[in-house]
């Protein structure tokens, strides 16, 4: 029977036939039955994509029965667990045994395989995204068998699975590597844009996590700053915990009266409170892009008269995986917040012009409207990901709209 799926933002909608399997085995007949039947397969995570990168014309593969912690080795500092596993699960179920993952972007609803598939991220000069702190994947390919990998078993395989976009398999359980629990100290305060572009270096130097969002048309940018520490918790209040972060770095009717500081576990200060839904942009320049790329974007906006909801600019180390938009070089990341319902496409297409002239890759899970061909120079591993998905995934099973735009079609044999 077809039901109808939508993403969280509503801006992706598909009529599917849904399959939600509870076993690895179940998840390789289904595969291996579409192989046969020439259905294309795509896994859905929670749905937390703003691009058409989970959509499908085929079936679609739910994993919310899949998300099970298979072991824990506190000594070694790994975590497996089965990839529909929520963010939030796991970090509560790491925190209540001293650990934590060692970076996370605002919002954890997505799934574990969701957040890796598309290389998400938080923010910090000297963190990389959770897919960098992959060190071993299982993956069902294209007919439907399982394969380990890790650095050493399968270094092609490994390099390119961590952020497969969907595209090379069916995730089925992923190792993480998880550091001991820490806390987050932070200050969020009201600062003027030009004087926090002037001392973003140091900025970032100075902190151990650092974000700022601006609030069109205004001078005026919200920073969050964040030290990692182990010092009693100092909690924030609730109207404090419903003004900080999220709601008041992206609302510019509520950027905090005084500043802001809180020092609690830090999965709990990542997790934003959320406001209404909204669509975004975000693109990866290289880190010494960023303050003029972000710029250039306010002056568009300023310019154009656009109504956008804000601006984010955060940054992450670089890191070794193929897609990956931080693939090889320290990048800053800058984000376009609009409202769902007024008109934003054409406000999108203008940042992904300016993006695209600093070197800009786009985040995979978020609107872009970049394809193959001006993706694939920006990105020197693009070779090898096609070769790998050639061999696992030959006939494209895993192909969708998306893929075939932003990837091109697979071809066997290379
Ligand atoms: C409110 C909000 C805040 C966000 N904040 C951030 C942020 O701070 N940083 C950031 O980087 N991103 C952020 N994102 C984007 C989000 O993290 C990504 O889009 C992420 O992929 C969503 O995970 P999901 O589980 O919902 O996956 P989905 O959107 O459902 O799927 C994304 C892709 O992953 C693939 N996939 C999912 N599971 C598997 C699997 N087991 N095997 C193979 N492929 C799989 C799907 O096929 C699809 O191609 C945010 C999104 C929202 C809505």
């Amino acid at each position: 029977m077809s039901v109808l799926w939508k993403n969280w933002a509503g801006n992706q909608r598909a009529l599917v036939e849904l399959s939600r399997p509870t076993t690895e085995h179940e998840l390789c007949s289904i595969v291996a039955r579409a192989a046969e039947t020439g259905t294309r397969v795509k896994v859905v995570g929670a749905g937390r994509s703003f691009s058409d990168v989970a959509i499908t014309d085929g079936l679609a593969v739910e994993l919310c029965d899949y998300g099970r912690i298979l072991s824990l080795d506190t000594s070694a500092g790994l975590v497996s667990v089965q990839a529909g596993a929520p963010v939030r699960e796991l970090s509560e179920f790491l925190w209540t045994r001293g650990l934590a993952l060692d970076n996370l972007g605002d919002f954890d609803d997505q799934t574990i395989g969701g957040t890796a598939a598309t290389a998400s991220h938080g923010t910090g000069a000297r963190f990389r995204g959770i897919s960098a702190g992959i060190v071993g994947l299982r993956i069902i390919d294209g007919a439907g068998a399982v394969h380990d990998c890790t650095m050493d078993s399968d270094p092609e395989l490994f390099r390119a699975a961590r952020a497969g976009l969907g595209a090379l398999g069916v995730v089925s359980a992923i190792t993480l590597r998880v550091v001991p629990a820490f806390n987050l100290r932070l200050l969020e305060e009201a600062r003027l844009f030009g004087a926090v572009v002037e001392s973003f270096d140091d900025l970032l130097a100075a902190h151990d996590h650092f974000e700022f969002s601006w609030v069109p048309h205004t001078e005026r940018v919200l920073t969050r700053t964040g030290r990692r520490n182990t010092e009693p918790i100092e909690s924030r209040g609730r109207w404090d915990h419903w003004r900080a972060g999220g709601s008041s770095a992206r609302n510019p009717q509520a950027l905090p009266d005084g500043p802001l500081r809180y020092n609690e576990p830090a999965h709990r200060v990542w997790r934003n409170p959320r406001g209404p839904r909204f669509i975004e942009s975000e693109h990866a320049v290289p880190i010494e892009a960023t303050t003029a790329a972000a710029g250039e974007v306010r002056r568009w906006i300023e310019s154009n008269g656009a109504e956008v909801l804000s601006m984010g600019v955060r940054v992450a180390a670089g890191d070794d995986i193929a897609l990956s938009p931080s693939q090889g070089r320290p990048t800053g990341y800058i984000s376009v917040r609009c409202r769902r319902r007024a008109p934003h496409e054409g406000y999108l297409r203008a940042v992904d012009a300016i993006m695209s002239a600093h070197g800009g890759r786009p985040h995979w899970g978020k609107v872009h409207h970049m394809g193959a061909a001006a993706l694939a120079p920006l990105y020197p591993e693009w070779d090898l990901f096609q070769a790998v998905r050639s061999r696992i995934d030959p006939a494209g099973v895993f192909e969708n709209s998306y893929t075939r735009r932003c990837l091109g079609p697979v071809h066997p044999g290379t």
